[in-house]
């Protein structure tokens, strides 16, 4: 049985963090679907099709991996996918509790998905798409914390000049 994963999350915007656990995660399966999992209520800095274009972009030399979003419950997604893992990263302890109690809502709503976590590399650990963007609102510069496309989209985004290079 071919071994697909869902790697569900906000993405807004994508981060070198993000990139990382993609990357672990082909290693660890046939298949990656990164799921921009979205709420229409919830405010973002990138609308969803920005966000895809964004991960398309850095993901168009990997084999074995695509991009999809949906609003919907998540262990609906991943079973009607195919898949039987959702995938997530962990970072300081205070990711713990809550994608503990993710895991066990989405282990009580469906008994055959487990979720699969990667320990953060270790120069990812204070990145997350939140500081990213800050940061990047404020004028300081987030490169080599999230992939070039995304830098600049960021810079277009605050129409951010002053930003150091
Ligand atoms: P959420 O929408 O739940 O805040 P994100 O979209 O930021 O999640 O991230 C999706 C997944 O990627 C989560 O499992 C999150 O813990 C993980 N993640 C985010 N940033 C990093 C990082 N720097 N290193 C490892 N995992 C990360």
């Amino acid at each position: 049985m071919k071994k697909i994963a869902v790697y569900p999350g906000s993405f807004d915007p994508i981060t070198n963090g993000h990139v990382d656990i993609i990357k672990r995660g082909l290693r660890m399966f046939d298949e990656l679907i990164i799921l921009i999992a979205y709420n229409r209520n919830k405010n973002t800095l990138f609308s969803v099709d920005e966000r895809s274009e964004m991960i398309r972009e850095v993901i168009k030399d990997c084999k074995n991996v695509r991009v999809d979003c949906s609003d919907g419950l998540l262990v609906e997604f991943v079973k009607d996918s195919g898949a039987n893992v959702i995938l997530r990263g962990l970072r300081a302890l205070s990711d713990f509790e809550y994608e503990f109690q993710l895991a066990l809502i989405n282990r009580r709503l469906n008994r055959e998905i487990e979720t699969v976590f990667l320990m953060t590399g270790y120069k990812w650990f204070y990145t997350s798409s939140t500081i990213i963007k800050e940061a990047a609102s404020i004028g300081g510069s987030v490169k080599g914390l999230v992939p070039e496309i995304v830098n600049l989209k960021l810079m277009e985004k605050f129409n951010n000049k002053k930003a150091k290079i």
